[in-house]
C-alpha cells in the first residue's frame, strides 16, 4: 500500500531511537526549527538562488506529473469493479462470518491523488472490527504490537485467536484473507475479458494480499498491481497505544482541535510479522501487528492548509501536494537510477518529511503556487539534512527512525545524500525519468482516437511532447479533457 506497507518495509528488528546529529546539538536544532517556523532559514532557500530555467524546470514537471493523473481512470475502472465484487462475495460468503462485516477503507496514494508516473499500483484497506477491547503491547518502539482479547469471546473472531483464546493471530488471518480472495476470483471475471487477476506468491513480511491484472491470451507482465490489506479497526473509545498517545504535531499546524480530531479517530493494524527477533519471542513476531496510519495521513492530506479555504478555490490554491508529487518522482526516479544502492528508500520516507516540513513550516501564504519551485528545493533540502543527520523519526511514532542504522544501513544512507546533492548541484536531471512504455497502449488507434489527435495537432509543440505519453493509453480522451483544462 502507498501507506507504510508497500513503502516502507522495516527490514530488521526494532528500529532504533532516532538518533540527534552528531554535528547539530539540542540548541542549534532548535534555532533551525525556530528559524524554519518563520518560514526562513532553509539551509536550500538561504544557500541557492534559482535560476529561471530550473524554476521552469520544475514547473513544467509538476505540470506533467498532474496530466498523467489522466492515465488512471482505465485502471480506477478495473479496480473498482473488483473491489465491490469481492466486498459483495465476502459480505454473502456464510464460510468466514468474521469477514462478513468488513467494510474497505480508501487509503494509499491513488485515492490521495498523488499517484505519480503510472496508472498501475492500488491498495486497498479491508476494515474488519475487533470485538472489544485489546490489549496492545509494543513490541518495539510502537510501530508493532501483540493483540490480545482481554476477555474471552464467542463472536467469529476466536477462529483467529492462538491457543491460549486471547492473542490474536496476525499470520491466520492474513491466510484468511489469501483464501477468501482465490476462492473469490475461482468466479470472478473482468468486465473486460482480455484480462485476469492472479494472486501473486505470498511474500512473508507482506502485510496484503497482492494481485496482479494480466492479459489472458498470452503470460503478459501486470498492468495494475493491487494490494488487499486486512486491517484490524480499534474502537476509537480505546484510544491510540501508550507510544502514539499524543498523537502527531500539528498544533502550529492544522491547530489543536484538529490534532483532538485526528486523535480521536480509530487506530488501525495491519497483519504484519516482525523481522529478526530472537528465538524466544519468535512466535510473538510472527503473529505481530503493525500500526497503520493509513487512513489519518490521507485525511490530513486532504485537508492539509493552515486555514480551511486551503485549496478550496482557484484563488486559495497552494503548492503543497505537487511538491509531495515531485518529490515522490524524484525519490521513483533516483530507485530507478540506483535500485540496488537504495533499495531501502521508499515514497514513505518521502511522505513522512513531506508531514514533518508541513508541521513546521505550517503557513499557507509559504506555499503559493508561485513559491513551487523555492517550496520543492525546501523540501528537498529538508529530506537531504534528514538523510545526512541519519535522524528521520516516524510522523506518527516518534521514538522510531526510519533512518536508523538497523533500517536502513549507513552506507544506503551516505549514498543517498551523495545522489541527493547530486540531483542539487545538475538542477534535478532526475526529476523526470523516462515515463515506461504503457502496457495498455492501443496497437492502432481507432478512427475516434485519431480524429481527436488531429484535433490536438494545433496545440503548442512542446505541449504535445509532454502529452505523448497521455496520449499512449486508450483512455485518452479523458486526460485530453484534463490537460485542456489545466492549458
Ligand atoms: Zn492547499
Amino acid at each position: 500500500m502507498d501507506g507504510e506497507d508497500r513503502e516502507l518495509s522495516l527490514r530488521e528488528d526494532s528500529p532504533t531511537e532516532a538518533t540527534p546529529s552528531p554535528r547539530l546539538n539540542q540548541r542549534q536544532r532548535v534555532q533551525q526549527q525556530q528559524s524554519s517556523k518563520t518560514g526562513e532559514g532553509s539551509t536550500v532557500e538561504e544557500s541557492v538562488s534559482i535560476s529561471p530555467q530550473l524554476t521552469k524546470w520544475i514547473k513544467d514537471n509538476a505540470e506533467d506529473l498532474k496530466i498523467r493523473q489522466g492515465d488512471r481512470s482505465w485502471a480506477a475502472g478495473v479496480v473498482n469493479d473488483f473491489r465491490e465484487n469481492l466486498l459483495k462475495f465476502l459480505r454473502s460468503s456464510s464460510d468466514q462470518p468474521f469477514f462478513q462485516t468488513a467494510e474497505f477503507l480508501t487509503t494509499g496514494s491513488y485515492f490521495e491523488k498523488v499517484k505519480i508516473h503510472s496508472a498501475d499500483e492500488f491498495d486497498m484497506m479491508l476494515k474488519l472490527q475487533a470485538p472489544s477491547r485489546l490489549i496492545m503491547t509494543e513490541l518495539d518502539h510502537g510501530l508493532f504490537y501483540r493483540l490480545d482479547l482481554n476477555r474471552a469471546t464467542r463472536s467469529p473472531i476466536q477462529a483467529f485467536l492462538l491457543e491460549n483464546e486471547r492473542t490474536l493471530s496476525s499470520s491466520k488471518v492474513l491466510s484468511e484473507m489469501y483464501r477468501l480472495v482465490r476462492k473469490f476470483l475461482k468466479t470472478y471475471k473482468v468486465p473486460d475479458s482480455r484480462y485476469r487477476w492472479e494472486v501473486n506468491r505470498k511474500l512473508p513480511y507482506s502485510p496484503a494480499v497482492t494481485l496482479s491484472l494480466c492479459r489472458t491470451e498470452d503470460n503478459s507482465e501486470e498492468i495494475i498491481s493491487v494490494d488487499v490489506v486486512p486491517a484490524l479497526e480499534v474502537h476509537s473509545s480505546q484510544g491510540w497505544p501508550l507510544a502514539v498517545r499524543n498523537g502527531p504535531d500539528v498544533n502550529d499546524w492544522l491547530g489543536k482541535k484538529v490534532r483532538q480530531e485526528i486523535k480521536s479517530l480509530p487506530c488501525y493494524f495491519v497483519p504484519k510479522r516482525l523481522k529478526g527477533r530472537n528465538q524466544g519471542n519468535k512466535e510473538e513476531a510472527k503473529e505481530s501487528w503493525r500500526i497503520s496510519f493509513s487512513l489519518i495521513e490521507k485525511k490530513i492530506i486532504t485537508s492539509h492548509g493552515n486555514t480551511k479555504t486551503c485549496c478550496e478555490s482557484n484563488a486559495t490554491k497552494c503548492c503543497r501536494k505537487q511538491c509531495l508529487m515531485l518529490l515522490k518522482s524524484l525519490i521513483e526516479g533516483l530507485k530507478q537510477r540506483f535500485p540496488k544502492e537504495l533499495d531501502d528508500l521508499c515514497s514513505y520516507h518521502g511522505k513522512t518529511v513531506f508531514l514533518h516540513t508541513l508541521s513546521i513550516r505550517f503557513n499557507d501564504s509559504m506555499w503559493t503556487p508561485q513559491q513551487l519551485p523555492v517550496c520543492f528545493l525546501h523540501l528537498l533540502g529538508c529530506l537531504e539534512d534528514h538523510a545526512r543527520r541519519g535522524s528521520l523519526p516516524h510522523f506518527f511514532v516518534s521514538k522510531c527512525n526510519l533512518f536508523s542504522t538497523k533500517v536502513f544501513p549507513r552506507r544506503a544512507l551516505a549514498f543517498l545524500v551523495n545522489a541527493l546533492e547530486e540531483q542539487r548541484r545538475q538542477n534535478l536531471p532526475l526529476l523526470k525519468p523516462p515515463a515506461p512504455e504503457s502496457p495498455l497502449k492501443p496497437v492502432t488507434p481507432s478512427s475516434e482516437q485519431s480524429s481527436l489527435l488531429t484535433a490536438v495537432h494545433s496545440l503548442d509543440t512542446v505541449f504535445m511532447n509532454k502529452m505523448v505519453v497521455v496520449f499512449a493509453v486508450p483512455l485518452f480522451a479523458v486526460a485530453l479533457a484534463c490537460a485542456l483544462f489545466l492549458m
